[in-house]
């Protein structure tokens, strides 16, 4: 079922038309990252079927595709094993996206957190397992914790904090789904290939559940202040949806990628403080940037991490990766997106 592509082909063959056609899966498509993936998959002509509940996922993020032929669109969860069996039936390839994501939400429901990111991808898993189906299986930057060294490499040891401070809760269940899915890799031989997503943004991306990036821009055009938790020394590496999206298409053309884990992320580093000047700068200079405690923010008990950043190397050599677009060609986007759904 997989083409035997090279790496090289395989990153221009993510957006280009596909010469075989495929059906994908997407579960969580209705989200921010997964609506990007659909979008591009039906422009190269692929099919997408969307098992999506609509939790964190919107309607919404599907209109540019919306009525389109090749879409499928299914409100349903993939803790619903007889939906997913039937949808995976329908597909050539999955795409596992649907999770609970977002540091506030995370915090808020972490119950949920924890049964729809274990029961979600285990559901899948087994499924495609039974088929032989191509997977990929969203992960998160977030496994690699508090980190032991940065830039992270997949093969890193992670340092997670104690199992009391919440947000922790999210990297071991990511941890769980990646060893399930290298599990029925290693036991059955299933293509299954794990994307480590670093922090993603890019249009259509909500702050509701904490992401920084969408909350500095929406505070920037209501005048401000920006609010920045800590010190604001904590870094990130931010990639643009359009990026990762392509990444997890090339991803899924090329057969050494299977049974391996990859690191998904933008190339420059910068701190929370810089991020928060750069968007003042861009929508209005005059804005206030105000420090705000972890605690006021998300409650006692928050851990953040320090540092987060990617090594590509794995992937540039797998697929011939490069982002495309740096931090300040994202923001631009961002601000755009938001200016026009105010
Ligand atoms: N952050 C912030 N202000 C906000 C939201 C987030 O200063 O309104 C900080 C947060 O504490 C973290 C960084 O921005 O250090 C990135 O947060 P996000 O929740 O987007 O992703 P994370 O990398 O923590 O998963």
């Amino acid at each position: 079922m997989e083409n035997a592509v090279t790496a090289s082909a395989a990153i221009e063959m993510a957006g280009e038309n596909s010469e075989t056609p495929r059906t994908w899966l997407v579960t969580g498509g209705a989200g921010f990252i997964g609506s990007h993936l659909v979008e591009a998959l039906l422009a190269r002509g692929d099919s997408a079927i969307v098992l999506d509940d609509l939790s964190t996922g919107r309607l919404e993020n599907l209109a540019p595709v919306a009525g389109h032929e090749r879409l499928e669109f299914i409100e349903g969860t993939v803790l619903d094993r007889a939906e997913v069996a039937s949808a995976v039936a329908r597909a050539d390839v999955v795409a596992h996206l649907a999770a609970a994501v977002g540091v506030r939400l995370i915090v808020d429901q972490p119950v949920k957190t924890l049964e729809t990111n274990i029961h979600g991808t285990e559901v899948v898993l087994h499924e495609c397992g039974r088929r032989g189906t191509p997977v990929f299986i969203a992960s998160s930057s977030e496994v690699y914790g508090k980190g032991v060294r940065c830039p992270f490499r997949e093969d890193d040891d992670v340092l997670l904090g104690a199992t009391t401070r919440t947000r922790w809760s999210y990297a071991a269940s990511k941890m769980v789904d990646e060893f399930l899915a290298l599990s029925w890799h290693r036991e059955s031989g299933l293509p299954a290939r794990i994307g480590r997503f670093f922090n993603t943004v890019g249009p259509r991306q909500v702050g509701w559940y904490g992401m920084v990036v969408p909350r500095f821009v929406g505070q920037a055009l209501k005048g401000g202040p920006i609010t920045v938790y800590g010190d604001g020394q904590q870094s990130r590496a931010f990639g643009h949806v359009g990026d990762v999206v392509r990444a997890v298409m090339a991803l899924m053309e090329v057969p050494a990628s299977s049974g391996r884990v990859f690191n998904i992320g933008g190339p420059e580093e910068v701190t929370i403080r810089t991020l928060a000047e750069r968007v003042r700068d861009l929508v209005d200079p005059s804005i206030e940037i105000q420090c705000i405690s972890y605690e006021e923010a998300y409650g006692t008990g928050f851990e953040d991490m320090t540092r987060r950043a990617a090594d590509t190397t794995r992937l540039r050599e797998t697929i011939g990766f490069a982002p495309s677009r740096g931090l300040d060609e994202i923001l631009v986007d961002v601000v755009a997106d938001l200016r026009g759904r105010e």
